[in-house]
């Protein structure tokens, strides 16, 4: 049974209050920097900010993309900041957590792709932080494979690609983005050695065999994690939910992928890509 426009009691969240949010939120402050959390109003920032842990968003907080379901804006970025890598990674040694993931925004009229201040930030990090495991989650590449494998070479243990949602619905969720090429630079991830990991929304109008034939492919291409999570609009200007799913059907999600060869799965209603990350990083 399916229930329309009204959230569902499983998708109440805490809220961000506490100590260690506090804490946070002045770290994020004060080194400048912009967070996916804030960036695509997570509903899990009381629960991941209370606990000391926030996902930093790197190279701007301007999207040269413009996909359906994100909060992130849109436009043409600015030069980015050759600093940013030192920031980020002196606020993650601040925050002092186990595991720190990464993301940023898609920025397709660099040459590089981003490849480079990606680089210096996760060996910024590491430098820092060499007990802290790392986790990437990095943008379409589009098939620039230098990019990719400098992307994905200063040490991190988690290289994470959102495919984001099924094959049918890429052209209204992700316009710029092709689920072929997604799932092979999940491939070259895998063959180039890094424990590899990606997310797909539920609830955006995918039938189950869709989620079944997608995790088919991410097995076959090489994807060890898959994170599953509702869909929720941030906005009115972002595309509707069809559906909310109950948390009996995450769970039945959980089981299938793993059945069909994926090696860990998280899966609920509020679970993001960078949700209990610190979970799954020797799987
Ligand atoms: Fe931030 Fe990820 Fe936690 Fe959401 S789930 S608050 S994006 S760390
Ligand atoms: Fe948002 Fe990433 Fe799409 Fe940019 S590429 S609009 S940051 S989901």
């Amino acid at each position: 049974e399916t229930t329309k426009r009204k959230k569902p009691d499983w998708l109440r969240v805490k809220l961000p209050v506490g100590k260690e949010y506090a804490k946070v939120r002045k770290l994020v402050d004060q080194h400048k920097l912009n967070t996916i959390c804030e960036s695509g109003n997570c509903p899990n920032m009381g629960e991941c900010w209370g606990a000391g842990t926030a996902t930093f968003m790197i190279l701007g907080n301007v999207c040269t993309r413009s996909c359906s379901f994100c909060a992130v804006a849109t436009g043409r970025p600015p030069e980015y900041d050759t600093d940013e890598p030192r920031r980020v990674a002196e606020a993650i040694q601040l925050m002092g957590v186990k595991h720190a993931v990464i993301t940023s925004v898609n920025r397709d009229e660099l040459k590089d792709k981003g490849a480079e201040i990606w680089y210096q930030t996760v060996v910024e990090t590491k430098k820092l932080s060499p007990q802290t495991t790392i986790e990437t989650l990095i943008p379409d590449v589009k098939s620039n494979w230098d990019a990719l494998y400098r992307m994905i070479s200063g040490g991190q243990e988690v290289v994470s690609h959102n495919m984001e949602t099924v094959e049918s619905l890429y052209r209204r969720v992700r316009p710029q983005a092709k689920y072929a090429r997604s799932l092979e630079q999940i491939k070259l991830t895998k063959e180039y050695g890094k424990r590899t990991k990606t997310g797909i929304m539920l609830g955006l109008g995918e039938s189950k065999d869709e989620v079944f034939k997608a995790m088919d492919d991410l097995a076959a291409n090489g994807c060890d994690i898959l994170t599953l999570g509702q869909y929720l609009q941030p906005t009115k200007m972002h595309i509707e939910v069809a559906e909310f799913i109950h948390p009996d059907m995450f769970a039945i999600y959980r089981e299938e992928g793993l059945k069909r060869g994926l090696k860990y799965v998280e899966s609920g209603p509020l679970v993001r890509s960078s949700y209990h990350a610190e979970r799954h990083v020797n799987v």
